[in-house]
């Protein structure tokens, strides 16, 4: 701790150079590096002077850069798509002091159970845009996720999202505004009139970290909302939950298939 280097590398060259030191972290926001990395580390590469803080907004896709924090983001996207699920979901975020200091890559890195990015980020199908020591790379969310070898050695330079075009909802189960959420459900759609042409939902925070609810989306596309028996898909849905502080792990299940009764009902009110 004592012999602890900060860095503040100004080209993504410089902070693999740093990277292949001995016990060197990265540091986005911070808020996840814990005490006993800083007493482990030697070196820490701080970010903000890399060029990470881009976002752009095209007509079909966004590009936030990895530095870029949750406020950051809201505030880009607040006034051109006030409705849009990254809004909602880092709205109900944390605090706003944390919300000043969390970045995307730190949250995309590390995806704690309780995020409010990772579940917006896997429906919207990002991308994930990587510097690696041979060049950049991209990686979609989910492969970024589940494989340990692309965590190792890089470095996220940001997030590409396709499509702006979704209806969103988000719910967030907690106890205070600023609690971690034990869960959260993010669910994306497009209708044409009554009929829901296409519907994405994902929860973070059970048992399997994240799931994609890919049976119930299947039952509900191309149909009306009404037309669908909604008991009946929600309890064949498999998911299950850890005993957190907002409840057992079988009172979060009620929650969720509660919840999730409600973002339906909320949708069929918006496809009227
Ligand atoms: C009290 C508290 C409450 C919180 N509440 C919430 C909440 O309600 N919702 C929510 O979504 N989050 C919440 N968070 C934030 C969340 O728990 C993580 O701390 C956060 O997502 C990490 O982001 P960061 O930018 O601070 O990352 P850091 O702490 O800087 O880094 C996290 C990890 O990612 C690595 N890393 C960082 N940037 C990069 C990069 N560009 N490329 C490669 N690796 C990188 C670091 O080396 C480290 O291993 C909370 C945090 C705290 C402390």
């Amino acid at each position: 701790m004592a012999d602890l280097q900060w860095y503040y590398p100004k080209t993504i060259d410089e902070a693999f150079d740093i990277l292949a030191q001995d016990r060197a972290i990265i540091h986005g926001g911070g808020t996840f590096i814990l005490k006993g990395a800083i007493d482990r580390a030697k070196s820490i590469i701080d970010l903000q002077n890399l060029p990470l803080k881009y976002f752009t907004i095209a007509k079909d896709s966004l590009e936030i850069g990895a530095s870029n924090t949750f406020a950051e983001i809201i505030d880009s996207l607040a006034d051109i798509y006030p409705d849009h699920i990254l809004v909602q979901s880092l709205t109900s975020a944390a605090s706003t002091p944390l919300r000043n200091r969390i970045t995307v890559g730190g949250s995309v890195c590390a995806f704690p159970s309780w995020s409010d990015i990772l579940g917006p980020l896997i429906a919207l199908d990002s991308d994930v845009e990587l510097a690696t020591i041979s060049g950049k790379k991209t990686a979609n969310i989910i492969d970024y996720v589940k494989t340990r070898e692309l965590h190792r050695g890089t470095i996220i330079l940001g997030v590409k999202i396709p499509d702006n075009s979704w209806k969103s909802f988000y719910f967030s189960a907690k106890r205070t505004n600023f609690d971690l959420s034990a869960f959260n459900i993010t669910i994306l759609w497009k209708n044409d009139g009554d009929i829901i042409d296409d519907i994405r939902i994902v929860t973070v925070g059970n048992t399997t970290r994240y799931i994609r609810l890919s049976d119930i989306e299947d039952k509900i596309s191309g149909h009306l909302l009404d037309d669908i028996d909604i008991n009946d898909a929600i309890s064949n849905i498999d998911i299950k939950f850890a005993n957190k502080n907002l409840g057992s792990g079988e009172y979060l299940r009620e929650l969720f298939d509660v919840e999730i009764k409600n973002a339906l009902k909320f949708i069929s009110s918006r496809t009227d």
